[in-house]
Protein backbone atom coordinates (compact mmCIF):
# COMPACT_ATOMS: atom_id res chain seq x y z
CA UNK A 1 0.00 0.00 0.00
CA UNK A 2 2.69 2.32 0.41
CA UNK A 3 4.41 1.09 -2.13
CA UNK A 4 1.56 2.12 -4.45
CA UNK A 5 0.82 5.52 -2.74
CA UNK A 6 4.99 6.13 -3.50
CA UNK A 7 4.40 5.60 -7.13
CA UNK A 8 1.57 7.77 -7.23
CA UNK A 9 3.17 10.60 -5.36
CA UNK A 10 6.14 10.10 -8.03
CA UNK A 11 4.01 10.48 -10.49
CA UNK A 12 2.14 13.21 -9.85
CA UNK A 13 4.27 15.66 -7.68
CA UNK A 14 7.18 16.40 -10.60
CA UNK A 15 8.28 20.25 -9.75
CA UNK A 16 9.51 21.24 -6.27
CA UNK A 17 9.99 25.16 -5.52
CA UNK A 18 12.23 26.10 -2.92
CA UNK A 19 10.47 28.85 -0.69
CA UNK A 20 12.92 31.44 0.63
CA UNK A 21 11.05 33.31 3.33
CA UNK A 22 12.23 34.56 7.07
CA UNK A 23 9.65 32.05 8.72
CA UNK A 24 7.21 35.20 9.23
CA UNK A 25 6.84 35.99 5.07
CA UNK A 26 7.96 34.67 1.55
CA UNK A 27 10.30 36.43 -0.02
CA UNK A 28 8.64 37.43 -3.31
CA UNK A 29 11.06 35.81 -5.74
CA UNK A 30 8.74 32.99 -4.80
CA UNK A 31 6.21 34.05 -7.13
CA UNK A 32 8.23 34.44 -9.57
CA UNK A 33 9.84 30.87 -9.40
CA UNK A 34 6.43 29.12 -9.61
CA UNK A 35 5.57 31.14 -12.61
CA UNK A 36 8.39 29.96 -14.27
CA UNK A 37 7.82 26.27 -13.17
CA UNK A 38 4.20 26.76 -14.64
CA UNK A 39 6.33 26.51 -17.75
CA UNK A 40 6.38 22.65 -17.57
CA UNK A 41 2.82 22.28 -17.36
CA UNK A 42 2.50 19.97 -14.45
CA UNK A 43 1.71 20.06 -10.77
CA UNK A 44 3.84 22.38 -8.29
CA UNK A 45 4.92 21.49 -5.02
CA UNK A 46 6.36 24.40 -3.18
CA UNK A 47 8.70 23.24 -0.10
CA UNK A 48 8.61 25.13 2.72
CA UNK A 49 11.41 24.51 5.72
CA UNK A 50 12.06 26.48 8.64
CA UNK A 51 10.89 26.66 12.32
CA UNK A 52 7.24 27.50 13.66
CA UNK A 53 6.53 29.12 9.46
CA UNK A 54 2.89 27.80 9.69
CA UNK A 55 2.08 31.20 8.11
CA UNK A 56 4.13 30.85 5.41
CA UNK A 57 2.88 27.35 4.42
CA UNK A 58 -0.20 29.15 4.56
CA UNK A 59 1.11 31.65 2.18
CA UNK A 60 2.44 29.42 0.06
CA UNK A 61 -0.83 27.60 -0.51
CA UNK A 62 -2.26 30.88 -2.09
CA UNK A 63 -0.27 31.32 -5.01
CA UNK A 64 -1.70 30.78 -8.01
CA UNK A 65 -0.59 27.39 -10.21
CA UNK A 66 0.40 25.59 -6.85
CA UNK A 67 -0.58 22.31 -6.00
CA UNK A 68 0.54 21.06 -2.98
CA UNK A 69 2.60 22.59 -0.07
CA UNK A 70 5.41 20.24 1.81
CA UNK A 71 6.17 22.19 5.37
CA UNK A 72 9.02 20.89 7.33
CA UNK A 73 8.99 22.51 10.76
CA UNK A 74 12.28 21.79 12.55
CA UNK A 75 13.84 23.60 15.36
CA UNK A 76 17.32 23.21 13.12
CA UNK A 77 16.08 24.94 10.18
CA UNK A 78 15.29 28.72 11.83
CA UNK A 79 17.96 30.14 10.38
CA UNK A 80 17.67 27.94 7.28
CA UNK A 81 21.43 27.30 7.09
CA UNK A 82 22.27 25.43 3.68
CA UNK A 83 24.12 22.30 5.52
CA UNK A 84 20.45 21.91 7.15
CA UNK A 85 18.21 22.77 4.76
CA UNK A 86 19.85 20.09 2.12
CA UNK A 87 19.99 17.75 4.40
CA UNK A 88 16.22 18.29 4.50
CA UNK A 89 15.10 18.69 0.55
CA UNK A 90 17.59 15.35 0.22
CA UNK A 91 15.06 13.54 2.59
CA UNK A 92 11.92 15.21 0.68
CA UNK A 93 13.47 14.34 -2.97
CA UNK A 94 13.76 10.80 -1.79
CA UNK A 95 10.57 10.22 -0.96
CA UNK A 96 9.35 12.07 -3.90
CA UNK A 97 11.36 11.81 -7.01
CA UNK A 98 10.80 15.34 -8.61
CA UNK A 99 11.85 15.77 -11.75
CA UNK A 100 13.29 19.34 -10.92
CA UNK A 101 14.00 21.38 -8.34
CA UNK A 102 13.20 25.18 -8.59
CA UNK A 103 14.55 28.58 -6.78
CA UNK A 104 14.63 32.07 -7.09
CA UNK A 105 18.32 33.23 -8.17
CA UNK A 106 19.68 34.47 -5.18
CA UNK A 107 22.05 34.13 -1.99
CA UNK A 108 19.75 31.88 -0.22
CA UNK A 109 19.78 29.62 -3.65
CA UNK A 110 23.26 30.33 -4.19
CA UNK A 111 24.16 28.50 -0.71
CA UNK A 112 22.01 25.48 -1.15
CA UNK A 113 21.40 24.61 -4.72
CA UNK A 114 25.27 23.84 -5.59
CA UNK A 115 25.07 21.64 -1.95
CA UNK A 116 22.10 19.97 -3.71
CA UNK A 117 24.63 19.76 -7.15
CA UNK A 118 27.19 18.14 -4.68
CA UNK A 119 24.93 15.36 -2.78
CA UNK A 120 22.81 14.58 -6.51
CA UNK A 121 25.82 14.47 -8.68
CA UNK A 122 24.43 16.87 -10.84
CA UNK A 123 24.88 20.07 -12.58
CA UNK A 124 22.90 22.74 -11.60
CA UNK A 125 21.98 25.65 -13.94
CA UNK A 126 21.76 28.77 -12.94
CA UNK A 127 20.29 32.37 -13.63
CA UNK A 128 17.84 31.33 -15.96
CA UNK A 129 16.11 34.03 -18.28
CA UNK A 130 14.56 32.00 -20.35
CA UNK A 131 12.96 28.11 -20.27
CA UNK A 132 13.57 26.64 -23.81
CA UNK A 133 12.17 23.47 -23.27
CA UNK A 134 12.38 20.61 -20.72
CA UNK A 135 16.46 20.35 -21.25
CA UNK A 136 17.45 23.80 -22.84
CA UNK A 137 17.31 26.74 -21.19
CA UNK A 138 18.41 30.66 -21.77
CA UNK A 139 20.98 32.50 -19.13
CA UNK A 140 22.92 35.74 -19.25
CA UNK A 141 26.67 36.01 -18.80
CA UNK A 142 29.27 38.65 -18.85
CA UNK A 143 26.97 40.96 -17.32
CA UNK A 144 24.57 40.01 -19.75
CA UNK A 145 26.39 40.75 -22.89
CA UNK A 146 26.30 37.34 -23.73
CA UNK A 147 23.66 34.82 -23.57
CA UNK A 148 24.60 31.11 -23.07
CA UNK A 149 22.05 28.56 -24.54
CA UNK A 150 22.37 26.07 -22.10
CA UNK A 151 21.05 22.25 -22.95
CA UNK A 152 21.13 19.93 -19.69
CA UNK A 153 22.53 15.94 -20.82
CA UNK A 154 21.84 14.58 -17.28
CA UNK A 155 19.18 12.21 -17.12
CA UNK A 156 18.54 13.02 -13.27
CA UNK A 157 16.99 15.14 -11.88
CA UNK A 158 17.04 18.97 -12.87
CA UNK A 159 18.13 21.58 -10.24
CA UNK A 160 17.65 25.28 -11.82
CA UNK A 161 17.83 28.62 -10.77
CA UNK A 162 15.57 31.64 -12.57
CA UNK A 163 16.27 35.34 -12.49
CA UNK A 164 13.21 36.69 -10.82
CA UNK A 165 13.31 40.03 -13.50
CA UNK A 166 12.95 37.48 -16.45
CA UNK A 167 9.35 35.83 -14.88
CA UNK A 168 6.14 37.80 -13.88
CA UNK A 169 5.21 36.74 -10.41
CA UNK A 170 2.10 35.20 -9.81
CA UNK A 171 -0.97 36.22 -8.58
CA UNK A 172 -2.77 34.61 -5.24
CA UNK A 173 -5.59 32.30 -5.35
CA UNK A 174 -8.68 32.28 -3.44
CA UNK A 175 -8.95 28.45 -2.41
CA UNK A 176 -5.52 27.32 -0.95
CA UNK A 177 -3.06 24.51 -1.99
CA UNK A 178 -3.67 21.25 0.47
CA UNK A 179 -0.38 22.09 3.26
CA UNK A 180 1.11 18.58 3.69
CA UNK A 181 3.39 18.26 6.72
CA UNK A 182 6.72 16.72 6.54
CA UNK A 183 9.50 15.28 8.78
CA UNK A 184 13.05 15.37 7.52
CA UNK A 185 14.43 14.14 10.90
CA UNK A 186 17.83 15.07 11.80
CA UNK A 187 19.03 18.04 10.13
CA UNK A 188 21.55 19.29 12.31
CA UNK A 189 24.07 21.64 10.94
CA UNK A 190 28.27 21.26 11.25
CA UNK A 191 27.69 25.24 11.14
CA UNK A 192 26.36 27.20 14.28
CA UNK A 193 24.55 30.50 13.38
CA UNK A 194 26.17 33.62 15.01
CA UNK A 195 24.03 36.87 14.37
CA UNK A 196 22.64 38.72 11.11
CA UNK A 197 22.46 42.65 10.79
CA UNK A 198 19.25 43.20 8.99
CA UNK A 199 19.35 46.81 7.46
CA UNK A 200 15.60 48.24 8.10
CA UNK A 201 14.45 50.75 5.87
CA UNK A 202 11.17 51.91 5.47
CA UNK A 203 11.16 52.39 1.72
CA UNK A 204 9.95 49.33 -0.63
CA UNK A 205 12.24 46.32 -1.02
CA UNK A 206 14.66 47.30 -3.86
CA UNK A 207 14.53 43.88 -5.74
CA UNK A 208 10.61 44.19 -5.92
CA UNK A 209 9.97 47.99 -5.93
CA UNK A 210 7.68 49.10 -8.94
CA UNK A 211 10.17 52.46 -8.76
CA UNK A 212 13.59 52.60 -8.13
CA UNK A 213 15.56 56.18 -7.83
CA UNK A 214 19.47 55.40 -8.01
CA UNK A 215 22.28 57.68 -7.21
CA UNK A 216 25.72 57.47 -8.81
CA UNK A 217 29.10 59.60 -8.50
CA UNK A 218 27.51 62.36 -10.16
CA UNK A 219 25.38 62.95 -6.97
CA UNK A 220 29.15 64.30 -5.19
CA UNK A 221 28.78 63.28 -1.49
CA UNK A 222 26.52 61.34 0.91
CA UNK A 223 24.76 64.63 1.27
CA UNK A 224 24.04 65.07 -2.44
CA UNK A 225 22.94 61.65 -2.63
CA UNK A 226 19.99 62.44 -0.46
CA UNK A 227 18.38 64.18 -3.60
CA UNK A 228 17.88 60.64 -4.81
CA UNK A 229 16.49 59.15 -1.31
CA UNK A 230 13.99 62.52 -1.50
CA UNK A 231 13.07 61.56 -5.25
CA UNK A 232 12.32 58.17 -3.91
CA UNK A 233 10.12 59.25 -1.38
CA UNK A 234 8.23 61.60 -3.07
CA UNK A 235 7.44 58.55 -5.67
CA UNK A 236 6.81 56.01 -2.72
CA UNK A 237 10.20 54.04 -4.73
CA UNK A 238 12.99 52.56 -3.19
CA UNK A 239 16.57 53.61 -3.43
CA UNK A 240 19.29 52.24 -5.74
CA UNK A 241 22.42 53.46 -6.11
CA UNK A 242 26.27 52.42 -8.95
CA UNK A 243 29.37 50.49 -7.66
CA UNK A 244 30.79 53.86 -7.40
CA UNK A 245 28.25 55.88 -5.26
CA UNK A 246 28.39 53.08 -3.31
CA UNK A 247 32.56 52.57 -2.99
CA UNK A 248 32.47 56.59 -2.15
CA UNK A 249 30.42 55.60 0.87
CA UNK A 250 27.24 57.38 -0.89
CA UNK A 251 24.97 55.06 0.64
CA UNK A 252 24.72 51.35 2.44
CA UNK A 253 26.30 48.55 -0.27
CA UNK A 254 22.98 47.05 0.01
CA UNK A 255 21.62 49.50 -2.07
CA UNK A 256 24.36 48.50 -5.43
CA UNK A 257 22.11 47.65 -8.35
CA UNK A 258 24.64 46.12 -10.98
CA UNK A 259 26.42 42.91 -11.82
CA UNK A 260 27.92 42.26 -8.79
CA UNK A 261 24.81 43.97 -6.70
CA UNK A 262 21.00 43.49 -7.33
CA UNK A 263 19.25 42.99 -10.04
CA UNK A 264 16.29 45.03 -10.57
CA UNK A 265 13.30 45.49 -13.14
CA UNK A 266 10.63 48.13 -11.94
CA UNK A 267 8.60 49.73 -14.07
CA UNK A 268 10.23 53.63 -13.50
CA UNK A 269 14.05 53.60 -13.11
CA UNK A 270 15.03 57.09 -12.33
CA UNK A 271 19.31 57.25 -12.97
CA UNK A 272 20.61 60.50 -11.36
CA UNK A 273 24.57 60.92 -12.12
CA UNK A 274 25.26 57.40 -13.30
CA UNK A 275 27.05 56.89 -16.38
CA UNK A 276 25.88 54.05 -17.51
CA UNK A 277 28.75 51.32 -17.64
CA UNK A 278 28.19 47.48 -18.81
CA UNK A 279 28.52 46.78 -15.25
CA UNK A 280 25.55 48.83 -13.96
CA UNK A 281 23.40 48.12 -16.91
CA UNK A 282 23.24 44.54 -16.24
CA UNK A 283 21.23 44.78 -13.25
CA UNK A 284 18.84 47.78 -14.59
CA UNK A 285 18.31 47.23 -18.02
CA UNK A 286 15.31 45.47 -18.08
CA UNK A 287 13.15 47.94 -16.22
CA UNK A 288 10.28 48.95 -18.22
CA UNK A 289 11.00 52.86 -18.64
CA UNK A 290 14.43 54.03 -17.81
CA UNK A 291 15.16 58.10 -17.37
CA UNK A 292 18.39 59.38 -17.08
CA UNK A 293 19.90 63.02 -15.83
CA UNK A 294 23.14 63.23 -16.53
CA UNK A 295 25.46 66.26 -17.09
CA UNK A 296 27.25 64.46 -20.22
CA UNK A 297 25.14 64.32 -23.29
CA UNK A 298 27.27 60.80 -24.39
CA UNK A 299 27.08 59.16 -21.21
CA UNK A 300 26.21 55.64 -22.16
CA UNK A 301 23.07 55.35 -19.98
CA UNK A 302 21.08 57.91 -22.27
CA UNK A 303 21.68 54.46 -25.17
CA UNK A 304 19.43 52.23 -22.32
CA UNK A 305 17.47 55.30 -21.73
CA UNK A 306 13.60 55.94 -22.72
CA UNK A 307 13.76 59.21 -21.38
CA UNK A 308 17.07 61.47 -21.55
CA UNK A 309 17.30 64.74 -19.74
CA UNK A 310 21.14 66.48 -20.11
CA UNK A 311 21.24 68.97 -17.12
CA UNK A 312 22.77 68.93 -13.52
CA UNK A 313 20.75 66.71 -11.15
CA UNK A 314 20.87 69.63 -8.38
CA UNK A 315 18.71 71.72 -10.43
CA UNK A 316 16.48 69.10 -12.27
CA UNK A 317 15.69 66.50 -9.08
CA UNK A 318 14.41 69.24 -6.84
CA UNK A 319 12.49 70.80 -9.47
CA UNK A 320 10.83 67.45 -9.94
CA UNK A 321 10.17 66.97 -6.58
CA UNK A 322 8.53 70.34 -6.19
CA UNK A 323 6.70 69.79 -9.08
CA UNK A 324 5.30 66.09 -8.09
CA UNK A 325 4.23 67.43 -4.77
CA UNK A 326 2.12 70.07 -6.43
P1 LIG B 1 30.78 57.41 -13.09
O1 LIG B 1 31.08 56.43 -14.16
O2 LIG B 1 31.90 58.22 -12.55
O3 LIG B 1 29.64 58.37 -13.65
C1 LIG B 1 29.20 59.50 -13.01
C2 LIG B 1 28.27 60.20 -13.98
O4 LIG B 1 27.68 61.32 -13.33
C3 LIG B 1 28.95 60.75 -15.22
O5 LIG B 1 28.32 60.22 -16.37
C4 LIG B 1 28.79 62.25 -15.14
O6 LIG B 1 28.59 62.86 -16.40
C5 LIG B 1 27.55 62.36 -14.29
N1 LIG B 1 27.43 63.62 -13.53
C6 LIG B 1 28.41 64.32 -12.89
N2 LIG B 1 27.88 65.38 -12.24
C7 LIG B 1 26.55 65.35 -12.47
C8 LIG B 1 25.47 66.16 -12.08
N3 LIG B 1 25.65 67.23 -11.28
N4 LIG B 1 24.23 65.85 -12.51
C9 LIG B 1 24.01 64.78 -13.31
N5 LIG B 1 25.02 63.96 -13.72
C10 LIG B 1 26.26 64.24 -13.30
N6 LIG B 1 29.02 49.24 -11.12
C11 LIG B 1 27.75 49.23 -10.71
O7 LIG B 1 27.05 50.26 -10.71
N7 LIG B 1 27.19 48.06 -10.27
C12 LIG B 1 27.86 46.89 -10.24
O8 LIG B 1 27.31 45.87 -9.80
C13 LIG B 1 29.21 46.89 -10.68
N8 LIG B 1 29.93 45.75 -10.69
C14 LIG B 1 31.19 45.78 -11.20
C15 LIG B 1 31.91 44.59 -11.32
C16 LIG B 1 33.18 44.59 -11.86
C17 LIG B 1 33.92 43.28 -11.98
C18 LIG B 1 33.76 45.81 -12.27
C19 LIG B 1 35.13 45.82 -12.88
C20 LIG B 1 33.07 46.99 -12.15
C21 LIG B 1 31.79 46.99 -11.61
N9 LIG B 1 31.06 48.17 -11.48
C22 LIG B 1 29.77 48.12 -11.10
C23 LIG B 1 31.68 49.51 -11.69
C24 LIG B 1 31.38 50.12 -13.05
O9 LIG B 1 32.33 49.68 -14.00
C25 LIG B 1 31.44 51.66 -12.96
O10 LIG B 1 32.70 52.05 -12.47
C26 LIG B 1 30.37 52.27 -12.09
O11 LIG B 1 29.11 51.75 -12.44
C27 LIG B 1 30.37 53.78 -12.28
O12 LIG B 1 29.44 54.37 -11.42
P2 LIG B 1 28.82 55.79 -11.77
O13 LIG B 1 28.09 55.71 -13.05
O14 LIG B 1 28.07 56.23 -10.56
O15 LIG B 1 30.11 56.71 -11.84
Amino acid sequence: MVGILKMFLRRKFTSLVLAEHNNVKLNPIVYSAVNATEYFNDDITVLVAGDTCGTVAQEASLIDGVSRVLHIDNRDLKYQLADSLAKAIKQVQQMNNFKRIIAGSSNFSRDVIPRLGGAFGVQPVTEITKIMNEDCYKRAAYAGNAIYTVVFVQPDVRLLTIRATSFDKNPVKKTPAPIERFDAGDVKSAMTWVSEEIIKADRPDLTSAKIVVAGGRGLKSKEGFKIAEELADTLGGAVGASRAAVDAHYCHNELQVGQTGKIVAPNLYIALGISGAIQHLAGMKDSKVIVSVNTDPEAPIFSVSDYGLVGDAFKVVPEMISKLKK
